[in-house]
């Protein structure tokens, strides 16, 4: 069996990081025929370990990321698309796997290390939030997900849920399947960074272009991008590295052979930023006009959405509930079968 879990957080609209450090793969994988089963996940439980005082915000961008996946091209006919928090298993399991973890493995992963010291939480982190890979490692074993197409900051909590794994089968027989990471190929898109320069694009940061943008400001957004800022006139030699126009096109250009042009050019001096953000944002373009079309075919049908969100959720409490089970009955916990 090939299954893929994976998911996001619904704290905002999804960006460019997101489609070509996971949603573009997703989409691939889901079309590619080669998997069995696909189960795509809204994250709000986790989006609560650090917006606990915002419900609200949380609740609207479920429909925004669902709007998301379904004009990227994520499929419910293929797809299980489901909410988090409407899948007890999953908070059974992390109660379990929480046994099996130490909280200094916890404050040692780097991710959360950076979330942290990001949001300011210093002495005050939610325990929720320390411990949000364990509940991960829930979310990927509750489905037995053996590919997990997700950015590099997914690393460190892939490598957790797979020590949780071992630790599980070391006890108690082999009832989890051990999960793989499944980055792009494409190394750029493993980490987009922000339209800033800053070194990823991300909600939190608020350095994103959205997949919903609209041209106007899609514009706006490539005019302001940071280049390089020791390239003043058009005939001074310019640099590439840390250029995130460049970068960006590494990440969206299929044109492989006019990019490796356009650097050079650009090195040797003669090739202002304006023109290579003219392209740039063709390039763009010619990506988010189908998404965006897409989008609008389901925009002013929430009610639909809200079907097909109810209905994969119906699909992932089967799998999850099946899943918990073998666990409770491996763990020998299963006093009234
Ligand atoms: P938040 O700030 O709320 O954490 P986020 O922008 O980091 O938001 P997530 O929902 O945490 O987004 O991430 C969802 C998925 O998208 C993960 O697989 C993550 O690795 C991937 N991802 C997010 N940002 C990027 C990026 N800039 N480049 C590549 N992948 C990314
Ligand atoms: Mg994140």
């Amino acid at each position: 069996m090939k299954t893929i879990l994976t998911g996001d957080r619904p704290t905002g609209k999804l960006h460019l990081g997101h489609y070509v450090g996971s949603l573009r793969e997703r989409v691939k994988l889901q079309n590619s025929g080669e998997y069995d089963k696909i189960f795509i996940m809204i994250a709000d439980a986790q989006a609560l370990t650090d917006h606990a005082d915002n419900p609200a915000a949380v609740r609207e961008n479920i429909l925004n990321v669902a709007l998301d996946y379904l004009s990227v091209g994520l499929n419910p006919e293929k797809s299980t698309i489901f909410i988090q928090s409407q899948i007890p298993a999953l908070f059974e399991l992390t109660a379990y796997y929480l046994n099996l973890v130490t909280v200094s493995r916890l404050e040692r992963n780097p991710t959360v290390k950076n979330e942290i010291a990001q949001k300011n939480f210093e002495t005050s982190i939610p325990a929720g939030f320390l411990c949000y890979p364990v509940s991960q490692a829930a979310d990927i074993t509750a489905f037995d997900a053996n590919v997990v197409p997700v950015g590099e900051d997914q690393a460190p909590m892939l490598e957790q849920a797979r020590e949780i794994v071992r630790k599980m089968n070391e006890l108690y027989g082999e009832v989890l399947i051990e999960p793989n990471i499944f980055l792009s190929s494409n190394e750029t898109c493993r980490r987009l960074p922000g339209i800033d320069g800053k070194a990823k694009m991300s909600k939190t940061l608020g350095n994103c272009i959205y997949l919903s943008d609209d041209s106007k400001t899609l514009a706006a957004k490539v005019k302001e991008m940071y280049t390089d800022p020791l390239h003043i006139k058009v005939s001074d030699p310019g640099h590439i590295e840390g250029n995130v126009v460049f970068t960006y096109l590494d990440a969206f250009c299929e044109d492989k052979k006019t990019v490796a042009e356009m650097k050079e050019h650009y090195q040797r001096g003669g090739l202002g930023d304006v023109k290579v953000k003219k392209f740039l944002l063709e390039v763009l373009e010619e990506i988010l006009t189908p998404i965006r079309d897409r989008r609008a075919e389901y925009e002013n049908n929430p009610d639909e959405v809200m079907k097909i969100l109810k209905a994969g959720t119906a699909v992932a409490n089967e799998k999850a509930d099946e899943v918990l089970k073998r666990v409770k009955n491996a763990m020998k916990i299963n006093y009234f079968d």
